[in-house]
């Protein structure tokens, strides 16, 4: 009990004398020290904003938007020899629901994300060579064929369609004369839809 009364005791000096020795501080040591200190409350302010900064960017991480397990997937592939864009309607794979634009992106990094929302996915990708996509519809004994037209630029029969050229307009016929190129299937189908 005794050794910790003596503790005390000079840690009660020690104290003292730094009150001492500040007072008996000349007033420009004084003025200086008001300065520093000001310094030193400006950057503890700073810290604070900044950590307060942090904050909203971590929140703003946790909201990001996640894919729903209802969303639609495009995947589109723009071949490089023929410049064509060939789109692919896709069902949601199943490991891509709930991840984030930035772990779609860092994940299946050879594709490039077009869009993103929560419900509506295009992934765009850089393919070499052709598509494989080219089409030629032409009058076939009255009915429209379409044919495949490969690389080379050979012409191999696709398929016949039911659709009468009897009742589509002269221009429509002349057109089928010289036979009417078509990319993809998407645009096949929808020209097929407008002749019927
Ligand atoms: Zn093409």
């Amino acid at each position: 009990m005794k050794k910790l009364g003596i503790i005390i005791a000079f840690i009660v000096i020690f104290i003292i004398a730094i009150f001492v020795g500040k007072y008996l501080y000349s007033s420009d040591a004084k003025e200086e020290n008001m300065v520093k200190n000001e310094e030193k409350n400006n950057s503890i302010i700073n810290q604070v904003d900044y950590s307060v900064k942090n904050d909203i960017t971590i929140n703003i991480d946790s909201e990001e938007e996640k894919i729903s397990p209802n969303a639609t997937l495009i995947l589109k592939k723009h071949y490089k020899e023929c410049g064509h864009t060939i789109k692919e309607y896709a069902e949601i794979p199943e490991e891509f629901v709930n991840l984030t634009k930035s772990e779609i992106e860092k994940e299946y990094s050879q594709w490039e994300v077009e869009k993103f929302t929560p419900l509506d996915i295009i992934l765009i990708k850089e393919e070499e060579g052709f598509c494989n996509e080219h089409y030629i519809l032409k009058e076939e004994q009255g009915i429209i064929a379409v044919y495949k037209v490969d690389k080379q630029g050979e012409e191999t029969l696709y398929e016949t369609t039911g659709i009468s050229v009897e009742y589509l307009t002269e221009s429509d016929k002349l057109e089928l004369k010289d036979g009417i190129k078509v990319y993809g299937k998407e645009e096949l189908n929808s020209m097929l839809e407008n002749y019927e």
